[in-house]
Parts: structure tokens; sequence; C-alpha cells
């Protein structure tokens, strides 16, 4: 285990990246923090809306890279390879005016289409894959960084939550779920529902993490919650020999062990 703890902007600057490329060619070695090295993965899971994003935002602001897969599959589809290959599928009916792809044409051309939505799916899974591996390897290497989060809605469909070693359900009233993404994203009762159904049921992915964090109350009272978490899980990764959270995910089956 050699994840350092979390520092604080206060006392000694760490150097930049472009200081410590050259104090390593003054000196002939890499400093270790530019070698990747084992930093606590955790899992974000929870109901469509449950505030699995803001949970994320608070992981951050306590040191952890945060990798979302919503924000991948943005970047992915904007690239060149795939954009060409769109292109050449459908033609222009999948790109909006600005000449990028437009995701809710690629829904409508998917839609009732399985071929076409698994020929999708074998094109971007991958490259969201790679992305994703990418990012956290640099933030392996990124001095300062506590630990990774893994914000993936459909984190335990696709397989994501083998590769946590916590995972945190953040749990709200199906009832504040539905009024919060209503009132702040617009969306109709129906928009929520289709994004709820096409998830695991939050039954099962809540008996499937280690930690529960119950968002049923304002933002400062969920920070508080998060930090305690957070310490929790930062400190049982550190005390275990192994290197490796003392709940890894093949015994993960036993309801969250710690609720909030
Ligand atoms: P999705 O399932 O779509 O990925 P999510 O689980 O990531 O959603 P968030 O985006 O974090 O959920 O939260 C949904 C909305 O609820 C956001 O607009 C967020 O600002 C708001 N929200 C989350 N928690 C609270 C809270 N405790 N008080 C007030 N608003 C909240």
């Amino acid at each position: 285990m050699n994840g350092s703890p979390p520092e604080s902007d206060s006392g000694s600057a760490k150097p930049t990246a472009e200081e410590g490329a050259g104090n390593a060619w003054l000196t002939g070695h890499t400093p270790a923090a530019w070698s990747p090295r084992p930093l606590c993965v955790i899992g974000l899971a929870g109901g469509v809306g449950s505030g699995k994003s803001t949970v994320g935002a608070m992981f951050r602001d306590l040191g952890a890279c945060v990798v979302e897969s919503d924000e991948i599959g943005r970047h992915v589809l904007c690239t060149d390879e795939v954009r060409r290959t769109l292109r050449e599928w459908w033609g222009d009916s999948v790109f909006g005016p600005d000449g990028l792809p437009d995701r809710a044409r690629i829904a409508g051309r998917v839609f009732d289409d399985p071929d076409q939505r698994r020929r999708l799916e074998q094109l971007l899974h991958p490259l969201i894959g790679r992305e994703r591996r990418r990012r956290m390897d640099e933030a392996r290497r990124r001095p300062g960084v506590t630990a990774i989060v893994i914000d993936a809605p459909l984190l335990f469909e696709a397989g994501l939550d083998r590769e946590c070693d916590a995972i945190v359900f953040v749990e709200a009233p199906e009832s504040a779920r539905r009024r919060r993404v209503a009132t702040q994203r617009g969306w109709s009762e129906d928009d929520w529902s289709r994004r709820e159904a096409a998830q695991l049921p939050v039954e099962q992915k809540r008996r499937r993490a280690d930690y529960v964090c119950v968002n049923d109350a304002d933002l400062e009272t969920l920070r508080r919650k998060v930090q305690d978490i957070f310490s929790q899980i930062v400190s049982r990764y550190r005390g275990s020999e192994s290197g490796a959270c003392p709940t890894p995910a093949a015994e993960r089956e036993t309801p969250g062990d710690i609720s909030l």
C-alpha cells in the first residue's frame, strides 16, 4: 500500500509536472509519484437521480479523481474515429447542425433496431473502456490524488463493480429522486421511468454495495456523510496489508454494512 495521505493546499508547494521533470533530469531518477501506484477505487451506485454525481463531486473535493461514464461516452462519440464510422453507416442523419453526433438522433436510429444497437455498442464499448482505463492510469500517476471514483449509471450491469475496492450506494427516496430530476433537469415522469427500468432494481444495487449513503436531506448533511464514508474507505484500504479493501467484490452479496 503506498497511497499517500491527502495533501492540503497549504504548506510547501508540490512541484508541478514540469518542475518534477526538471528534477528528474538533474538527479537521474523519476519521482515515485510518476509511477502508477495503487489507489483505492470507489464505485458509485444508486437509482436514477439519487445523487451519484453530486456525491462524486464531493469525493472530488476530497482529492479523488472522478471517472464519469456519461462524460466519457460523450467524449468518445465526438472522436474522429467514431464520427467517421457513424457517417459511413448512417450518413448525415445522426449529426446535428454543429456537425457533431447528436445523441437523440442516434438513440432514435437504434431505438427499435437491435442489430444497429448491437453494432453501435460494439463500436463504442471498447473505446469507452479504453478511455476509462487511460484516465484511471493517469490518475494513478498524478500526485495528490487520494482515490479513484467510478460514476457509472450501469456500474453492475457493465461489470465495473469488479474493478472497485468499495462500492457506495447512494440512497434517496423515490419521490425525492423524481422531484429532483423533474425540477432540476426538466424530465417527465416517463423519462425517469424509462431510465430506471433500464437498470438493475435499486434493492439489488443496495445489496451489492459496501456502504449506503442516505441522501434524504440538504447538501451540507450529504457532504458530512460523504466525508465520513470517504475516511472509512481510505483508512480501511490503507490498513489492509494486501493493498485491497477487506470487502472484495466476490464477498459482496451481503447488505451494505454501513448505513449513514
Ligand atoms: P443519474 O441517475 O441521472 O446519473 P445521479 O444519481 O447522478 O443521476 P445527481 O445528478 O447527482 O443524480 O442528482 C440529481 C439532481 O438532484 C441534481 O440536479 C442534483 O443537484 C440534485 N440533488 C442531489 N442531491 C440533492 C440534495 N441532497 N438536495 C438537493 N438537490 C439534490
